[in-house]
């Protein structure tokens, strides 16, 4: 598995470049909207999965396999919560040592409550934190977190982090239909993004498949809804698809489902980061992908999608034999 992927089509951030300092679905949250599907077992222990050196080996080699004008942002997100890796401040400044790219980082902001994991983000250029409730009920509805993180702590958490960080703070929410895009639970959160005061709310929806097949995503009146409450301020992140960049050091099926681990993709995504090979090899290609063991196709909401085999999602989603 490597460390290091892409850069990749991002809706946020252009191309971004991934650094994964997180195993598969290691996480403090258990999203009913996870695009990697169900965490389990939920964790909220930081430590060192990987070795620092060894995801900065694979950084500066990415770095330098690229132009700079390939690669918009350096963002730590991945296949997991990038602030349980206890040496990510760390990592942080290794990369703004390596390169003037600036850094982003993609966190559910579950443990900004800490002054010492806020101190660790302080070298970042952009965090991205997700907020998609601030009641306990709705917050334990939709982000299922680990069961002592109290949302009015990572609130506050929030908060704090504002006034001591230099850099751009992007709030996300995501809308899930009938969950949070409704006015009793807008209303508070709108009062706490006033006092955390982000540079950007971005409102997002899911657009791949979810942990959750019940999951649906806000629909044209909700976006309304939250951009009327929210305030001027909140811009609807529009989908983004795009080419994504295999890494073919080992095989491109590796290198696919190496992707996978991290982002699910449509059937015709997956053809167009094919679209290098003859039809013939494309077919091959995707065969192989079939039975290797590690991808498995599922349908949502109509649409396939190629997910990393390891992917537990809801019950009730059909998967295509
Ligand atoms: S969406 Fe992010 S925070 Fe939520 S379970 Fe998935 S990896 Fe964790």
């Amino acid at each position: 598995m490597s460390l290091v992927y892409g850069p990749v089509p991002s809706r946020r951030l252009g191309q971004s470049l991934g650094i994964d300092p997180i195993p598969f679905k290691t996480c403090n949250y258990n999203c009913v909207y996870c695009q990697l599907g169900r965490t389990a077992p939920v964790t909220n222990e930081r430590c060192d999965f990987f070795s620092p050196a060894s995801i900065m080996t694979a950084v500066e080699a990415a770095l330098e396999r690229h132009q700079p004008g390939d690669i918009d942002y350096v963002t730590f997100v991945g296949q997991g919560e990038p602030l349980l890796c206890a040496s990510l401040g760390r990592l942080i400044r290794s990369v703004k040592a390596l390169t003037s790219i600036p850094v982003a980082v993609i966190t559910n902001g579950s443990l900004l409550f800490l002054t010492g994991v806020r101190e660790e983000l302080y070298a970042a250029d952009v965090v991205i934190p997700t907020l998609d409730a601030v009641d306990e009920a709705t917050f334990r509805q939709i982000n299922r977190a680990w069961p002592s993180l109290r949302i009015d702590r990572i609130v506050a958490g929030l908060e704090a982090f504002r006034e001591e960080f230099s850099g751009k703070i992007w709030v996300e929410v995501m809308l899930v239909r009938g969950l949070n895009d409704i006015e009793p639970v807008l209303v508070p959160l709108a009062a706490a993004l006033e006092r955390i005061r982000p540079d950007r709310i971005q409102l997002n929806v899911p657009v791949r498949l979810p942990a959750e097949e019940w999951v649906e995503p806000s629909d044209a009146a909700g976006l309304l809804r939250a951009m009327t409450i929210l305030g001027e301020v909140a811009e609807v992140i529009p989908a983004a698809e795009g080419m994504f960049e295999v890494d073919e050091t080992d095989s491109l099926v590796d290198g696919v489902v190496d992707i996978l681990r991290r982002h699910p993709m449509r059937q015709r995504e997956l053809e167009r980061t094919l679209g290098h090979l003859a039809g013939e090899s494309k077919d091959e290609v995707i065969k192989a992908l079939e039975e290797s063991g590690y991808a498995r196709r599922r349908i949502y909401r109509g649409e396939v999608f190629w997910t990393y085999a390891r992917g537990r999602y809801g019950s009730a989603g059909p998967e295509i034999a």
